[in-house]
């Protein structure tokens, strides 16, 4: 799996690049500010991209869809509880004190697991609600290979959760779906989350502190 995070300043968000190394599809996943960087990334590989997958609708996640939509003309997924943020995502920079321009609308809700599928690969999608309504994870992995790689948005960090005081936010649902979703899937399967270092799921179980 050709895998490529990217983050800037002021948030840190990382964007993904995602493609498939025998046929050069590939998926983007929450293009943000570092949304240019992702886009050479993605030509570095010379992918061919699919979709672009949003984890959730917070700004950060979103201020690059609609330059990686133009760029790539491709479609753009979010989960449908999370349409109300997207909408808003001028006011959530206006909350932030940052300008931000608005975003296209989006091409697609997540109707069922998928997957969404890109070469030999696919995004399978777990509502995973808590640090907003429409949060999901991506689980990216290969057809018939039981392992999994989880994009995991704003809902768990190494060592840390989502916060849940934003709109929508509600803590005893982000742990819900933390230990009944998130914790389903084995030890070893690596953890990609919307800021700071990848982790797993093994060590998270083990050692985060709001979960043990
Ligand atoms: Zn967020
Ligand atoms: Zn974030």
């Amino acid at each position: 799996m050709i895998l490529e995070t990217r983050a800037v300043g002021p948030f840190f968000k990382n964007g993904y690049v995602i493609g498939c190394e025998e046929t050069s599809e590939g998926v983007i996943i929450d293009p943000g500010d570092e949304v240019d960087d992702l886009l050479a990334a993605a030509r570095a590989h010379r992918l061919s991209i699919r979709y672009i997958l949003l984890t959730h609708a917070h700004l950060d996640h979103i201020t690059g869809v609609g330059r990686a939509r133009k760029a790539l003309g491709v479609p753009v997924g979010l989960h449908r509880d999370d349409d109300f943020l997207y909408r808003a995502v001028v006011q959530q920079g206006l909350a932030f004190g940052i300008p931000v321009e608005a975003q296209p609308p989006v091409d697609f809700f997540y109707e069922d697991a998928g997957p969404w599928r890109f070469g030999n690969y696919g995004a399978w999608v777990f509502h995973t609600p808590g640090h907003c309504p429409g949060g999901v994870c991506l689980a990216v992995g290969k057809e018939g290979d039981a392992s999994r790689s989880l994009f995991v948005g704003d809902t768990l960090f190494a060592g840390s959760i989502g916060r849940t005081d934003l709109p929508g936010g509600d803590t005893d649902t982000l742990l819900r779906s933390i230990r009944q979703v998130l914790f389903t899937f084995p030890d070893d399967t690596p953890v990609y989350s919307g800021h700071g270092e990848p982790t797993t799921i093994g060590r998270e179980r083990k050692t985060n502190p709001f979960l043990t």
